[in-house]
């Protein structure tokens, strides 16, 4: 429950439009701000940070219970993470009510600043004195990082990378019982994969006793582990659900016949003859990965258990960064930036962004026409393990980026898309509306694509009279094609139909032209031109330009 504490008509105002996106709440008067500190996990407090502080000073006893406090100003420009960043969750809810509220979020904790919650943000448990590794980052000392396997880790600022001699302070990454020199913090990744399998009323205790001793005995972490797993048939056994309550990890079922495909060091007739796959706990924790046994299958008198640790997926993100307003870049953007190891792009794009990148994240650049390197440097680093960001402007997906790398890509790693703003899309916005019924992109740049195909869907698209939007329109070496485009639609459509001319959408310079087919002037338009010609139907209304939806006009 979150607790809304207002003083004034104004912050009663501002708490009504959170209330609808950050359900469940409840309102408070300031009066009675001590029964929601009593009842919620935490509160946003329409009062100056002064007021809070006077008011919850005597309440305030531990950070790892007192609820998260965020402040409000009345006019809701601030968010302030008062009290609980981290572990009360006010770093987060002032981020959520700055998004509702337009607000900024001011959050001051020093982890934040060093980027050292990025790692908060893979959601992994974190062991050890992170109080004093932070320090240590903070002060500029040096901190050592030593890890298992290459995970796919967003940068990590002032750490020095060392395979063998591990200094305090340092950062570990394992999922084994470790003793490092301290302070120390250790992010337990989740590699270990537990198989399950038990006879009918296998008792909870003693699958738990049979899993926790294999852990021990293996010198692993329980925090390492991602999920329990068995075979469908035992995916309601109450031991076995109960144990990964217990051990607060998701249980999956896998199907009979998809672990009887899994080879393994001890398979069993009788085992087969039971549930239909002559393994059960081996094969499904061996199942689906790239992956070792690391503890082979061991009995209790009514269960079995087997570990395999799963060796770690890089990950890409392809990332459109929009058509260059900071603010048509979506936060999901930025909050893959952050989250990456290796930023690969076009130099001036990435320029752009760079104040978002998390600090020490690895920026591989390279100019315009080595798409081909940059999509194999992006998916390289993936294959090697690694988070990457390969980002373009607008949609990396539209003429841009992710088809070359995803074309390269294999299954090794996984991959996330991340829509942006394309130019057709900021250039609309800007004309009004011509994009309100059927609508076709075309490249004009005929560098990897021959002229003929080009002409082709150009004439198909006057055939069809839908409304085109040309990127790549001209350039230096190109100045015919556009012209010649033009002169295909108008051979279907009235020379008084509507053209937009954006040079520069949401950039400075930007430049909005609407003129008509007759009137284009190809003298104004550039390699960071769009030029979006109207259907046969689309009309200039009170200057702007309006493609109807229907397919009558009136
Ligand atoms: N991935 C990009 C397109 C890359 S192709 C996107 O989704 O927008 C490059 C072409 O896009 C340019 O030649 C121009 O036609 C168009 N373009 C890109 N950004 C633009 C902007 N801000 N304003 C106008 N046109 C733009």
């Amino acid at each position: 429950m979150i607790g809304l504490v207002t003083a004034t008509a104004s912050g009663r105002r501002l708490a009504d439009r959170l209330a609808a996106s950050l359900a469940p709440v409840r309102s408070y008067p300031v009066g009675e701000i001590d029964r929601a500190w009593a009842e919620c996990e935490r509160l946003v407090c329409f009062l100056a940070t002064g007021a809070t502080v006077r008011l919850l000073a005597r309440r305030l006893t531990d950070k790892h219970t007192d609820p998260g406090v965020v402040c409000v100003d009345e006019a809701g420009r601030y968010a302030v993470a008062l009290i609980g960043g981290h572990a009360g969750g006010a770093n987060a809810l002032a981020r959520r009510v700055s998004a509702v509220l337009g607000a900024e979020p001011v959050v001051t904790t020093a982890s934040d600043v060093t980027g050292l919650t990025a790692l908060d943000s893979l959601g992994w448990p974190v062991e050890g004195d992170v109080a004093a590794v932070t320090a240590a980052l903070l002060d500029g000392r040096r901190v050592t990082l030593a890890a298992d396997a290459i995970w796919p880790l967003p940068a990590l600022p002032v750490v020095e990378v060392v395979v063998a001699e591990l200094g305090a302070p340092c950062l570990v990454v394992t999922d084994r019982l470790v003793a490092p020199p301290r302070p120390a913090v250790v992010l337990r990744p989740p590699s270990l994969v537990v198989g399950v399998g038990a006879s009918r009323g296998a008792p909870a205790a003693e699958v738990l006793e049979l899993v926790r001793g294999a852990l021990a005995e293996a010198g692993l972490a329980e925090a390492s582990i991602r999920h329990l797993a068995t075979v469908a048939a035992k995916a309601d056994e109450p031991g076995i659900v109960a144990a990964a309550a217990e051990l607060a990890r998701p249980l999956v079922a896998q199907p009979a016949d998809a672990l009887a495909a899994v080879a393994v060091p001890h398979p069993s007739d009788v085992v087969r003859a039971a549930v239909g796959t002559p393994s059960v706990a081996e094969a499904a924790a061996l199942l689906g990965g790239n992956a070792d046994l690391v503890v082979a299958k061991r009995k209790s008198a009514t269960a079995t258990v087997a570990i395999a640790r799963h060796r770690p997926r890089g990950r890409l993100a392809v990332v459109g960064l929009g058509p260059g307003a900071r603010d048509l870049l979506t936060p999901r953007a930025a909050a893959e930036l952050r989250r990456a190891g290796v930023i690969v792009g076009l130099d001036r794009y990435v320029e752009q962004i760079r104040d978002l990148l998390p600090p020490g994240a690895q920026v591989l650049v390279s100019g315009i026409g080595a798409e081909e390197e940059r999509a194999r440097a992006a998916v390289d680093h993936a294959r090697a393990g690694r988070a990457v960001a390969l980002v373009g402007s607008g949609d990396a997906g539209v003429y841009a980026m992710a088809s070359p790398a995803l074309e390269l890509a294999d299954g090794s790693f996984d991959v996330v898309g991340v829509p942006g703003v394309t130019a057709a899309l900021a250039a609309a916005a800007l004309l009004g509306a011509p994009l309100g019924h059927d609508h076709v992109a075309i490249s004009l740049s005929d560098l990897h694509t021959p002229w003929e195909a080009i002409e082709r869907r150009v004439s198909a698209a006057a055939e069809g009279d839908l409304v085109v939007t040309f990127y790549n329109p001209r350039s230096r070496g190109r100045d015919w094609q556009l012209a010649k485009a033009l002169g295909i639609l108008a051979g279907h459509r009235p020379t008084t139909t509507p053209v937009g001319v954006v040079t520069d959408a949401s950039r400075p310079g930007e430049q909005v032209d609407l003129t008509t087919l007759a009137d284009v002037d190809p003298a104004r338009v550039g390699m960071t031109t769009v030029v979006v010609v109207g259907s046969s139907q689309t009309r200039t209304v009170a200057g702007r330009m309006v493609t109807p939806r229907g397919y009558r006009w009136g």
